[in-house]
């Protein structure tokens, strides 16, 4: 049979375009289609709002983007990227106008901490020094560790539940309150087994390499990929549905950038029926509410380094984080929801007129919800920034059902693409000597229903193409000619 192409990648979400890159820049010859008439998936920044107000409709931060072993090698920089560092990465605010920030710098953020100070470099200090040893096999599927001996020092710490953790390094409750903040990024309750990994993991990346963000919008990720792609001779087909294997051209093997339950619903898959009903136990996390402010002016927060910060975490104690995660997890919803807050513009004046501001938030709701959750977001802003109400020109809001339908992938709010807790974190789609393949030997899943999830990094797309170049194209070792 004649293929037309050594690839065809259906999804252009970050790790759609990483694993096409892959393979385009081995010399295989590859195709992206798209169901939507723009590229990027979760990473697009629109005028949500007003003209000229640039908000990002989904990934705002991206620690993981700038730190990703596979897209550093791309040199995204080279392709027009321009990174923002806020002076501080991330800041947890408390209604008495005091907060705790996270510096790009280990001592200065644990100099906050007052008797947790030592608590703190202890927690973080080794993982920091570390982490270039131990983030090739943190960011992959599981397997033999590179450097095992901080590997598993980190799977100590990583291991037990927020709360845990929390209790054990230490005394004051704000610092309780900053390590939730971060851990509940994972969406899991601070109970749950390894929800201290994703606070380990956000805290790494913040005192190594700062939270940025693209200059212009997270769109300029996307661009900068396309470029790179571009340039290697790869294609790209917008507004293109895949519904059936029939929908797509001839290819010696196919890369699904598509979660375990559109995956199944695609005709001609011919996946074995032992393979679908493991597919159908996959899981799928709570959504979020997503919220845009056009603003008048910058957010008037009481505390002085909440003007420094990028992201800003808000939820007043441990407890109520862990009360507010709790209940999105038992399908309910806080009075006092956690919630992350981005205020790009601050620092990036691209993305506002003169004078002008957006600010990005959202918190957590159960699976599917369609509840407007702004008052609830607005009037914890207030408790922290009071006077924000006041600056609103207008505002954009997406539920949990609606994120999906701006991205087929977002199931029921789901912005991980599937629960990430210690049954789905190394093991997703399902456990399997490589979570890539699947039982039909040409067709392949890349999106962040594989290891290492959700976030901006591309290691999914990544590690997929490259067990497609195992399976398939064993003999192409170096870059070979289109
Ligand atoms: C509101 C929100 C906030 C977020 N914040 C951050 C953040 O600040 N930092 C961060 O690192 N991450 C963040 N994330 C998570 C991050 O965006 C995702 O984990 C990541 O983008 C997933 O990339 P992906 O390539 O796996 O899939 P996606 O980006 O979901 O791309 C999948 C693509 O497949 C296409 N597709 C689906 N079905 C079909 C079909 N049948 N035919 C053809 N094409 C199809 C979709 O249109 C889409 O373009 C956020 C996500 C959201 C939604």
């Amino acid at each position: 049979m004649n293929k037309e192409f050594d690839a065809v990648i259906t999804g252009s979400g970050i790790n759609g375009i990483s694993a096409a890159i892959r393979l385009q820049k081995i010399g295989l010859k590859t195709l992206i289609v798209e169901q939507s008439s723009s590229p990027g998936g979760s990473t697009k920044t629109e005028e949500l709002t007003l003209k000229n107000f640039l908000h990002d409709v989904g990934s705002a931060i991206h620690p993981m983007a700038y730190a990703s072993p596979y897209l550093r090698t791309l040199n995204l920089e080279s392709y027009g990227l321009e990174w923002i560092f806020p002076e501080i990465a991330f800041a947890h605010p408390f209604p008495d106008g005091s907060a705790l920030s996270c510096y790009q710098d280990l001592d200065k953020t644990a100099a906050q901490f007052g008797e947790d100070k030592q608590s703190f470099k202890h927690l973080f200090g080794q993982l920091v020094e570390s982490w270039e040893n131990i983030e090739n096999d943190l960011l992959a599927p599981l397997g033999i560790p590179k450097d095992p001996v901080n590997f598993l020092k980190f799977g100590f710490k990583a291991l037990p539940s927020a709360k845990l953790l929390s209790n054990h390094y230490f005394k004051n409750a704000k610092s309780k309150a900053f390590f939730y903040g971060a851990a509940a990024h994972s969406c899991l309750s601070m109970e749950s087994i390894a929800s201290s990994s994703f606070g380990l993991v956000l805290g790494i990346m913040a005192l190594k390499f700062n939270w940025p963000f693209p200059k212009g919008g997270a769109y300029q990720i996307v661009n900068a990929l396309l470029s790179c792609y571009g340039e290697a001779g790869g294609d790209i087909r917008l507004n293109y549905e895949v519904n059936s294997m029939k929908d797509l051209p001839k290819a010696s093997t196919y890369l699904f950038d598509l979660t375990p339950k559109q995956l199944l619903k695609l005709e001609g898959t011919n996946f074995t029926a032992m393979y679908r009903r493991r597919m159908e136990n996959y899981n799928y996390g709570p959504g979020v509410f997503k919220i845009d402010w056009a603003l008048k002016g910058p957010i008037p927060f009481l505390n002085e380094d909440c003007k420094k910060a990028g992201t800003l975490h808000i939820g007043f104690s441990a407890e109520e984080i862990s009360e507010s995660e709790k209940l999105v997890n038992n399908g309910e919803i806080s009075n006092k929801p956690y919630i992350l807050l981005a205020q790009q513009s601050r620092f990036d004046p691209s993305r506002a007129p003169d004078g002008k501001h957006t600010a990005w938030a959202y918190c957590h709701v159960p699976f599917g919800n369609t509840d407007d959750q702004t008052m609830l977001i607005e009037d914890q802003i207030e408790k922290i920034a009071p006077g924000f109400k006041d600056l609103i020109l207008k505002k954009s809001k997406m539920s949990a059902k609606q994120l999906q339908s701006f991205n087929p992938n977002i199931i029921g709010g789901d912005i991980n693409g599937g629960t990430q807790d210690i049954t789905q974190l190394f093991t997703r789609p399902i456990a399997k000597s490589s979570p890539y393949a699947t039982s039909n030997k040409y067709i392949y899943i890349c999106s962040s229903s594989t290891p290492p999830g959700g976030g901006v990094h591309g290691m999914c797309g990544y590690h997929a193409a490259n067990k497609v170049l195992k399976d398939h194209f064993k003999n192409i070792k170096t870059p070979r000619k289109s």
